[in-house]
Order: structure tokens, then C-alpha cells, then sequence
């Protein structure tokens, strides 16, 4: 495809008409650098849509005429650069063309207000309201599929997707880690006004987030007291540093898993900021539904997509029944179960094709807990409270440093009530006997007349739903899914595009 450069917005939209595939969508102020780079190549990279390197530099978004003139403007360079890196064709439109003087169709918009009165939003005015109009006037005009932002700008992120939502714009958005040069210090247009001395600053202060994010892996705190003390004692310049829920930018609370430590400081006359997200934990998603909703299959692609440890509960509960069986327990003398329960142990071998073999005692039980036989009394076993109050404290030692995706009935509501992701899976008792039915794995549904099988999930959802400790239910904070007439692929993809949504890349990359 020929390179081309696109000034005026007829030619746009001549252009965008023209076009076979969809666009994915860089917007830039210009003066590219490595942090640039890595979102046109990511964009490059997955998929073959044609991308669009947007550079303007938005006055809205200055709140003083002097940066908005200091801002490294550097055209020229910048076109080799981005069509060196991957771009099809590049934007680049004069102001007079994106907000015509008197032009009643431009829309003006606000920020989230919630989102823009923390961190840069205190003191830059006006700043993520400018940043909002451009981005939705772009949109308007550029009509992307795929919007690549990077995460080193994460209250704009925040405040973007935000906006994305209120607005119903069917566009997808792709953050990319912040990229940092050699010395520590994230790329940023600015940094080219730095002074030598200005950049060992900026390098004291960008190292010393670094190193508050290792020492909260190791201590799960941090002392904002002493990281300004130590900035102080560098005569750095502070103009805020917080550690907040990276979501809603308001104070950290103690569940909170994953938090943002953000800074600005100012190095003489330039204003730069920075941030590290913190985790106590690795990641975890929960996926709860009722029988053959789809969640194991589900669950299994996930764990292995995003290279996480799955979780499946129901085994477990299946593995003890067959233990209950064959060892002839009474498990209705609950008072004896505590001491048999000690003597248990339950273990997962996993191999290459997410293949996972149960073990309980040392027995391998992969095939046998599948058994029609142990279906029909699972659900009795899962309502007893030692039982229950055993497996949940496994499950929980399974899950301690997370990085798992668990599947069961109380997973988002008991078992890991903080996971990062909770889903809801569920579907039709038609559909999920059908699957059932084809499921060869699912021995105790070969034999079964159709009616019959739906009559036993009916009656199994029933007791999973109305036993007293922990029943079947969607959490709160959990998000449907209705996978009738959804193939897996597509509502696997629906689930991994909201854990990246939710979690930022650089947690990801860890
Ligand atoms: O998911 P699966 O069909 O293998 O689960 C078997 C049974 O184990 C469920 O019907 C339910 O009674 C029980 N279970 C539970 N809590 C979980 C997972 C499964 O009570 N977290």
C-alpha cells in the first residue's frame, strides 16, 4: 500500500471511504519517540488493519501558552519515523481544521469528573476536557476499530475509557506499557527540554518509584513519608505523589490488590510525571456458573491464552465424593468429618494441552469423578459446611500468590471475593444439556435420555442454588455472560478482552 500523508479532513474522508479493512487509530502529539514506536508497532502487530498515526499537537490541552509553545514540534522526523515503524498513513491536520472558529458541530465535551479531580487534574484546568474533545472529534472523523494508547499517560487512559463508555463508541482500546529508556526515565516528548542536570532528577525520581514497586512486592507496604523524604533530600520539586486504586484514583484501601503509585515533579521549567502499579498478588479471574454452562472448556483456554494456573473447584468437590464412596464414609456424621477431612489430600498435575489430572490421597481420579454416579451426590457432599469450610481454605492456599483463573459456584462470592475479573457464566437448561450431550468427556450425561439429563441439571442448579453456606449466585461485581449461541472462541475472546482492559500491560508483562 502506498505511504501517504493526509493534511486536509476531505481527504480523509476520501480516503477512509477507499479503504478495504478496518483502521486502527495512533493518536500523537508528534515528536516520536520510543514510547510511540511500541504502540504503532503493537498496532502493527496485531492484526492487518490499516493504521493511522494521528499528529497534532492540541492546544486545548495546554493550560499555558508557553508550554503549548515550547512543545517539541518535530514534523518531519517524525513522519520518517512513523512510517518506518509501521504506519500506513499519517494525520496531520492544522488547528484551523479541527476546531473551525464558530463551528457549531464541534462538540466541547467534560472530563469524568470523579477522574479528573485527582493527580493532574488538580492543577491542569481544563487539561483532560481538551484531551477528551480532540480524541472524540478524531474519533468522529477517523472512525476507527482499534484505538492504541499507552498506559505512561494512565489518568488519561482512565479518563479515555471512561469517556468511550458514557459515549456507547463502538471502538476497542489497546493500552501499551509505559517504555522506559535505559536509565529508568519513561519516554515523553518532554523529556527533550530537559537539562542534563534536570535528567538526573528525573532519573532520581523515576528509579526511586522502581524501587518503592520491589519493595512493596517484598513488604506489601509503602512509606509515601520516606519516598518524599528522600525526593526532598534531592531538592526535587514535588507537585503531588499518591498511592491510590488505580480505577477510581481515590485513596488506596486495604483489599485493594493492584494500586498506583504516581508522581509529578517539576525539573526547572518542565512538568513531567510518572507512575508504577503495585500488586500484592498476581491477577485472578473467577468464573462461576451453573452445570454445562461452558466454564471448564472456558476456563481452560483462558488459563492457557493468558499463561495462568487453572482452577477447577468442582473436581475437588467431585474427588471427595468419590473418596465418600469408595471408603464408605458416612459423611452425614459431620461431627467425624473433621478428622477424616485432615487426612485428605487433593492435588492437580497439569501437562502440556491443558490437559489437568485430579489426585486425591495419592489416587489418580481424572476419569472416574465423572461418573454419573458421582454427579448425583456432589451436590449433597458441597452443601456441608466442614466440607466446604475444607476445600475453600485449599482453593484459597492455591490461589495465595494468584495468577489463576478459578471456575466453580462460589468462587467471585467466597473463594476469592477480590479477584481482579469475576464472570458469570451461564446459559438455557436447552443449551447446556446439549452440551452435555456431546461432550464425550462428560460421562455421566452419555446415557441419559434428553429430558432426563435436563430434569437432573434442573435439579442440580436447584441445590447449588438454595443450600445455605455459599450457594450458586452471581457476585455483585460480576459480569454476565449468556453463552447461548456464542461459539467458545468468541466468548473466550469476550473474557480475555475485558482482563486486559481491567489489568494494566505492565502488570501482565510481570
Ligand atoms: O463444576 P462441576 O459440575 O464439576 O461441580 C460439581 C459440583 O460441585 C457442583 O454441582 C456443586 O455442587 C459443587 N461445587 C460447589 N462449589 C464450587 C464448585 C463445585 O459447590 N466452587
Amino acid at each position: 500500500m502506498k505511504k501517504l500523508i493526509i493534511r486536509k479532513i476531505e481527504e480523509l474522508e476520501k480516503w477512509r471511504q477507499s479503504l478495504k479493512s478496518s483502521i486502527n487509530f495512533i493518536p500523537t502529539m508528534g515528536n516520536l519517540h520510543d514510547g510511540h514506536q511500541k504502540l504503532i508497532s503493537t498496532a502493527k502487530s496485531s492484526n492487518s488493519n490499516t493504521n493511522l498515526v494521528s499528529i497534532f499537537v492540541n492546544p486545548l490541552q495546554f493550560d499555558s501558552k508557553a508550554d503549548l509553545q515550547s512543545y517539541p514540534k518535530t514534523f518531519d522526523k517524525d513522519i520518517e519515523i512513523a512510517f518506518s515503524t509501521g504506519a500506513d498513513a499519517i494525520f496531520i491536520p492544522n488547528t484551523i481544521d479541527i476546531f473551525p472558529p464558530n463551528n457549531k458541530n464541534i462538540i466541547y465535551l467534560k472530563a469524568s469528573k470523579e477522574l479528573s479531580s485527582a493527580l493532574c487534574g488538580l492543577t491542569r484546568e481544563g487539561h483532560f476536557d481538551g484531551v477528551c474533545t480532540v480524541v472524540y472529534r478524531f474519533i468522529k472523523l477517523i472512525q476507527p476499530k482499534n484505538l492504541y494508547l499507552g498506559e505512561k499517560d494512565w489518568q488519561q487512559l482512565l479518563i479515555l475509557k471512561n469517556l468511550i463508555e458514557e459515549k456507547k463508541i463502538k471502538i476497542n482500546i489497546v493500552s501499551v506499557p509505559t517504555q522506559r529508556d535505559s536509565d529508568g526515565v519513561p519516554f515523553s516528548s518532554r523529556n527533550k527540554l530537559l537539562s542534563k542536570k534536570d535528567r538526573k532528577i528525573l532519573q532520581f525520581f523515576s528509579n526511586e518509584l522502581i524501587h518503592s514497586k520491589k519493595v512493596f512486592k517484598k513488604n506489601k507496604k509503602i512509606d509515601l513519608k520516606q519516598i518524599t523524604e528522600r525526593l526532598d533530600s534531592k531538592n526535587i520539586s514535588i507537585e503531588y505523589l499518591e498511592h491510590l486504586n488505580p480505577y477510581n484514583l481515590k485513596k488506596v484501601q486495604e483489599e485493594d490488590n493492584i494500586s498506583i503509585l504516581a508522581g509529578a515533579i517539576n525539573c526547572g521549567k518542565t512538568r513531567l510525571i510518572d507512575h508504577v502499579f503495585l500488586m500484592k498478588r498476581n491477577p485472578i479471574i473467577a468464573i462461576d456458573g451453573p452445570a454445562g454452562s461452558g466454564k471448564s472448556t472456558i476456563t481452560k483456554l483462558i488459563a492457557k491464552e493468558l499463561n495462568l494456573l487453572y482452577l477447577d473447584t468442582g473436581a475437588m468437590y467431585r474427588a471427595l465424593s468419590w473418596l465418600f464412596i469408595k471408603e464408605k464414609i458416612d459423611y452425614s456424621k459431620e461431627s467425624e468429618l473433621n478428622k477424616i477431612l485432615k487426612n485428605v489430600s487433593i492435588i492437580f498435575k497439569s501437562y502440556a494441552h491443558s490437559h489437568q489430572d485430579v489426585f486425591i490421597n495419592n489416587f489418580c481420579v481424572t476419569e472416574e469423578i465423572r461418573s454419573q454416579e458421582i454427579s448425583s451426590i456432589v451436590s449433597k457432599i458441597s452443601s456441608i459446611k466442614e466440607i466446604r469450610e475444607f476445600l475453600v481454605t485449599e482453593q484459597r492456599k492455591i490461589g495465595e500468590s494468584g495468577g489463576l483463573v478459578a471456575e466453580g459456584r462460589d468462587i467471585g462470592t467466597t473463594v476469592f471475593p477480590y479477584a481482579e475479573l469475576k464472570i458469570y457464566l451461564t446459559a438455557s437448561i436447552d443449551e447446556r444439556a446439549k452440551r452435555r450431550k456431546s461432550d464425550k468427556k462428560s460421562k455421566d450425561s452419555q446415557d441419559i435420555e434428553f429430558n432426563k439429563l435436563k430434569e437432573l441439571i434442573k435439579k442440580r442448579d436447584f441445590e447449588d442454588s438454595n443450600r445455605k453456606i455459599s450457594p450458586l449466585m452471581k457476585a455483585n461485581d460480576a459480569i454476565e455472560i449468556i453463552t447461548d449461541g456464542y461459539s467458545i472462541n468468541e466468548v473466550v475472546d469476550q473474557i480475555i478482552d475485558l482482563y486486559n482492559d481491567k489489568i494494566p500491560k505492565e502488570i501482565q508483562m510481570q
